[in-house]
């Protein structure tokens, strides 16, 4: 770590992200052809279209940024058709799908020449000797204590340095996360002690101090220090600072959304970023940015003030609109000089304004400093303060994020709830304060137990959500009966005689669920099904059975055929009908798991197939699915809700749109239908 130039980092970062990227090269190419059996499967509809002219032009723009030249150039080629379709200067037929299949395959071929590598192994369990290193340097053998014990749980190692020439050693012995230092040992009044900060040879310091006045905090600062922590030291700030620096040494790259209409200037400043080590995705309809924001979750957007379809204000006003990005930094770049528009700019939602032509190490630091900014913030709003495990929007976040990832690599994930048996009684016989003991002891539990790569949170109150990554529900469970075991074993002294608690678990596993909402519905279903069964056990959630029987109903012979294609290669067994009467007649027959249907359909509509199944009590168990088109939907959807639809479904169809609901209903169909 001493010896490595920011330089060689950045490479080192670069050369990462292109493995990654040649990895998942294949997963790309696939989505490709699948767009492009898309594209003549919904004859050219707009959607599937622009899709794939997203997803080609990504390629040919990361390609370029990881120096795979000739995937870059082959998919340029399909771009370059793909774009004059979206504009309609090309015939949108059988002879430019012919092209484009063509061009594809040129694509595959170029890919197929580039060395793949194997993909990351799973981490093994989590081992004391793989902790990240922390030295401290304190005389307070108290703190070293306090401090060595708390910091363990956090994968942290602490150990104790007597002065600079130590940390110098120990720096060029292995790799130093953070020297935590007193502050007096560091500076002296208001100037740094000799030799400080060039010992820390580039190691962050964070200081820890008696008090935090001005003078400290300017003398820590000229010290180099990163961070400025008082006592006694908050372990959630002092983790959070920790973590924040970590993932930086670790290169996890900050991501950039560059929204810019302008092809060549995007693809400009996506270099120029990229070459610092932020991974940048360019949007260049700024009104399909909402979708990439959701996938990317970018820290930071760079936004074009003048786009056509809409201007950067309005996008910034949009995207304060939502919560989760609230405080995103929004960076415009503009040839705009006149300050009062800047400032009226900034009133809208933005952050700060860079003047075009920018020059490239200009906006790499000025980009760089926010974004750093930004994750700091975000790792003190991420924590939950009692028990220091991530916050409940935080856990949610990564869960889809996991989610994502192990589809991109065909891997399972878990995702695990926990509730505290009976804890009430805790509360109400020995005051909350040991009920917030308890919460913690389950905290430390939590982090002894499961891997540094599995994901911890508080859901709330005494819930407690597990995300394991390529587990799958095998393993989970296993892991969290262990848990449920070891906490059963443990005896709490409130002052009184001990006491024993206990928790349920309810386990979900992705893919047998598909996405995250649904792997939060199964779970706290599971959890459910474990306190009914009388407490302290783990239940895996059921997945969708294999032999499952699904009706599907529209007027229109070619949705009905397109939801086949989706749903049976899930391995259900897809009944089709084409109007109300014939659909209500299969579902008393044949008693399907689920029902998809239109509302508009011949005879009998939707709302009133849907009033009659949930109006009989033989069939009401049934969930029903209403597919509405997406503009007309609120009103529908209110009606529906009335007539006892379960779940909704815009039109035009998405695969994955129903391939989730699919799952979000055979998740219901699998619930016992009677409550208690
Ligand atoms: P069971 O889950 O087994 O059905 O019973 P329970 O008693 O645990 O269930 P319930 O959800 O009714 O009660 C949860 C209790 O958790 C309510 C509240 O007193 C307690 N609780 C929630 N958050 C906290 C907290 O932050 N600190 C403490 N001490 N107690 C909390
Ligand atoms: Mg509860
Ligand atoms: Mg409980």
């Amino acid at each position: 770590m001493a010896s490595e130039t920011a330089r060689e980092a950045f490479r080192r970062q670069l050369a990462a992200m292109g493995a990654e990227f040649v990895r998942q090269l294949g997963d790309r190419l696939r989505e490709l052809e699948e767009l492009l059996h898309r594209l003549e499967r919904e004859a050219w509809a707009d959607d599937a279209l622009h899709t794939f002219h997203r997803r080609v032009h990504s390629l040919t723009g990361a390609a370029a940024t990881f120096g795979i030249a000739e995937v870059s150039e082959a998919a340029r080629g399909l771009e370059g058709i793909l774009r004059e379709a979206v504009e309609g200067t090309r015939k949108r037929g059988a002879g430019t799908l012919a092209e484009l299949a063509s061009h594809l395959r040129r694509v595959g071929e170029a890919a197929a020449g580039v060395r793949v590598e194997p993909a990351r192994a799973p981490e093994p369990e989590r081992a004391a000797a793989e902790a990240d290193l922390v030295l401290l340097l304190d005389g307070d053998a108290e703190t070293t204590k306090e401090l060595t014990a708390q910091l363990a749980y956090f994968s942290y190692r602490v150990e104790r340095v007597a002065g600079v020439d130590e940390i110098v050693a120990a720096a060029r012995r292995e790799r130093v996360v953070a020297v935590l230092a007193d502050l007096d040992a560091v500076v002296d009044g208001d100037a740094p002690r000799p030799g400080w900060p060039d010992a820390l040879h580039g190691v962050p310091l964070v200081c820890l101090a008696s008090h935090g006045d001005m003078t400290a905090r300017l003398a820590a600062a000229r010290a180099g220090a990163a961070g400025f922590l008082t006592r006694p030291v908050d372990l959630v700030s002092l983790v959070s600072r920790l973590d924040a620096i970590v993932h930086r040494a670790d290169g996890e790259a900050f991501r950039v959304l560059v929204v810019e209409d302008d092809a060549s200037l995007a693809a400009h400043y996506a270099g120029v970023l990229a070459s610092a080590g932020i991974v940048v995705q360019v949007a260049p309809d700024p009104l399909a940015v909402l979708p990439a924001l959701a996938d990317f979750r970018p820290e930071l957007i760079l936004m074009d003030l003048y786009m056509p379809t809409c201007s950067g204000l309005e996008l910034a006003a949009v995207i304060r609109q939502l919560d989760d990005y609230l405080a995103v930094p929004i960076v415009y770049l503009s040839v705009e000089q006149d300050i009062r528009r800047q400032m009226a700019a900034i009133q809208r939602g933005g952050d700060d304004f860079l003047t075009k032509p920018i020059d490239p190490a200009h906006l790499v630091e000025a980009v760089s400093a926010r974004l750093r900014r930004f994750r700091r913030l975000r790792a003190m709003m991420s924590r939950d303060s009692l028990t220091g495990l991530y916050s409940h929007t935080h856990i949610k976040e990564s869960l889809r994020a996991e989610v994502l990832r192990a589809r991109r690599h065909g891997l399972p994930v878990a995702f695990a709830m926990i509730d505290l048996d009976r804890f009430k009684k805790v509360n109400d016989a020995h005051g909350h304060l040991a009920g917030d003991e308890v919460l913690r002891s389950v905290a430390r539990l939590l982090r002894q137990r499961l891997r540094k790569t599995d994901l911890i949170g508080r859901y709330g109150g005494e819930e407690f959500a597990i995300v394991l990554p390529e587990a799958d529900a095998a393993a989970a469970t296993r892991v969290l009966d262990g848990i449920r075991e070891a906490f059963a074993g443990l005896v709490h002294r409130f002052g009184g005689a001990p006491v024993a608690l206990t928790l349920s678990a309810g386990v979900a596993t992705y893919p047998q669920f598909a996405d995250d909402v649904a792997l939060v519905a199964a779970a706290d279903r599971a959890l459910y099904e474990a306190k009914r069964a009388g407490r302290d056990r783990v239940v895996a959630a059921r997945p969708p059975a294999a032999d499952t029987t699904v009706l599907v109903v529209d007027g229109e012979p070619g949705v009905t055929r397109l939801l086949e294609s989706i749903l049976a290669p899930t391995g259900v067994r897809v009944l089709v009908a084409h109007n109300g009467l014939a659909a209500l007649e299969l579902v008393v027959r044949e008693r399907p798991a689920y029902v998809i249907s239109d509302v508009v359909l011949p005879g009998l509509d939707g709302f009133e197939l849907c009033r009659r199944i949930k109006g009989d009590a033989a069939l009401a168990g049934i969930p029903v699915a209403l597919m509405t088109v997406a503009k007309s939907g609120e009103k529908l959807r209110e009606g529906a809700s009335a007539f006892g639809a379960d779940v909704f479904l815009d039109k035009p169809l998405a695969e994955d749109a129903v391939l989730a609901a699919a799952s979000r209903l055979a998740a219901l169909a699998a619930r016992p239908h009677q409550p208690d």
